[in-house]
């Protein structure tokens, strides 16, 4: 087995040239306060162990890489019915695009870009009704084991207030027909799920599942099946970094969800999650600091599924 302490200590080491690149979100305004500096790198294996380096305790906004808890209870209660409304390529295009979304009728190209998470999320709206933050964040009590994860008010607050573009798609999905619920309800919901702050450590251990055939580990529950886990890590890996997905995929070679809080989770298939967590983003919006770490993580450790 790799000496994972060591390669840890490696790639700090190794990714700090690159501290002065890249700028934090900043059209969120809460997101902009956070410090830029901030490093952090979880590895938690299947069963046993798990490795950390920098600020592994600093929880922050998981953003995006909500939309993995959220699609994955929407997979589990609609199934294939699911993909009527939200489909499952590539978008090539930015997070927060609008144009594809005309072009297509109002079906978001996957449920990564903001489009189709906020579908999704009117999906378990449908289902769960006022219950559907309560019902996302107990999701992720259950795969953390870790009952004090909590949303951050101010960050909520803050997106709630600017969030035009995301209120521009969903008035264009709703206007196809796509959004089955009041607006309010599920851009509250989204906000929050977006705003749920999260360490590294909690992180890499809320993703093992999706390492393990869609099984929890600690509990030895399957959440969902074998095959929605296969379809969940094919679209992180596919979709997971909007329109950086190839490029994800090409240097870091795993199913990964990047979210513009700065955070990264990726899966390494019956071994690992990974989480790493740097605030500054390139210019599609990923972790710059994240996505080299985790390219330096499969260099270094052959553990690319490719
Ligand atoms: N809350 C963010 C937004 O909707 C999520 C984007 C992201 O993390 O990539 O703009």
């Amino acid at each position: 087995m790799p000496n994972y302490a060591d390669i840890l200590k490696e790639i700090e080491e190794e990714i700090q040239p690159l501290f002065s690149q890249g700028k934090v979100a900043d059209y969120i305004p809460a997101l902009s306060t956070v410090n830029a500096e901030d490093f952090a790198m979880s590895i938690q294996l299947l069963y046993g162990k798990s490795y950390h380096i920098g600020n592994t305790q600093h929880k922050f906004s998981i953003q995006s890489i909500s939309k993995v808890f959220t699609f994955t209870l929407a997979l589990k209660a609609y199934g294939k019915e699911l993909y009527k409304r939200v489909n499952h390529e590539p978008s090539g295009n930015p997070f927060n695009s609008l144009v594809q979304l005309e072009y297509e009728n109002g079906i978001p190209r996957n449920p990564f870009i903001n489009a189709g998470a906020i579908v999704t999320t009117d999906a378990l709206t449908s289902i769960y009704k006022e219950n559907t933050f309560h019902t996302i964040l107990e999701f992720i009590h259950t795969l953390t084991n870790d009952s004090s994860i909590q949303y951050d008010e101010t960050i909520f607050c803050s997106e709630y207030q600017h969030g035009y573009r995301n209120m521009a798609l969903i008035n264009m999905i709703k206007s196809y027909k796509n959004i089955h619920n009041e607006i309010d309800d599920v851009m509250q919901t989204y906000f929050k799920q977006c705003s749920v702050m999260m360490n590294t450590q909690q992180l890499a251990q809320s993703m093992l599942f999706l390492a393990n055939h869609g099984t929890n580990p600690k509990a030895n529950e399957a959440l969902i099946t074998p095959s929605q886990a296969k379809r969940i890590n094919a679209l992180m890996l596919t979709c997971g970094h909007y329109d950086a997905s190839g490029d994800f995929a090409y240097k870091v070679g795993l199913p990964g969800k990047s979210g513009v809080g700065g955070g990264i989770v990726a899966v390494v298939p019956q071994k690992m999650a990974i989480c790493v967590y740097s605030p500054k983003l390139n210019s599609q919006g990923n972790s710059l600091i994240g996505t080299k770490a985790l390219e330096l993580f499969t260099t270094k450790t052959n553990l690319s599924i490719f």
